[in-house]
């Protein structure tokens, strides 16, 4: 007989999932890509490390210092893709590799793998709804379990179309 003593009721109560544990997002959330552009040409950054700087050279065949020079602007000690302004609408910018689509949709960054479940968004069905303002997509589409949505949040997988 061993002689650790069973945990108490209370003790085994402390590790049940609580209130302040469980995501306001437990029931899943919805997102559809509609292909609208604007998580392309919203003002912000769109964050590349060197792995997926390699990946997106590799991907238009070029070397990793040509495609820096091209695509990559510093900010502070990150790496950001440059923008171009949209023709014909003043004051716009759009990520440098938006042409109507994603031009380097297989290669593009883990940033725009897993919009819109980025921790920001997550954080209340407050900023999940202001994302909802920024793509018709978010909210609508298919629904991502919390599990699913956790992996995105962790920069884990990617999200689809429709
Ligand atoms: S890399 Fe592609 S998906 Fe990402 S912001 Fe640029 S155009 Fe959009």
């Amino acid at each position: 007989m061993s002689d650790t003593p069973e945990p108490s009721p209370e003790s085994k109560l402390s590790i049940e999932p609580t209130a302040e544990t469980i995501p306001w997002y437990k029931e899943g959330l919805r997102f559809g890509c509609t292909g609208c552009g604007n998580c392309c040409t919203i003002e912000g950054h769109v964050w590349v490390d060197r792995r997926e700087a390699r990946r997106l050279a590799r991907h238009l065949g070029i070397d990793l210092d040509a495609f820096g020079k091209k695509y990559l602007r510093k900010v502070g000690w990150r790496y950001s893709l440059t923008e171009v302004p949209i023709p014909g609408v003043r004051g716009k910018r759009a990520c440098v590799f938006w042409n109507g689509v994603c031009t380097v949709y297989p290669a593009r960054p883990r940033q725009c793998r897993t919009f819109p479940f980025w921790k920001e968004n997550l954080e209340s069905p407050e900023t999940w709804l202001e994302a909802e303002g920024l793509s018709p997509g978010v909210g609508a589409g298919r629904l991502y379990s919390i599990g699913e949505i956790e992996d995105l949040a962790a920069g884990k997988g990617e999200t689809g179309g429709g």
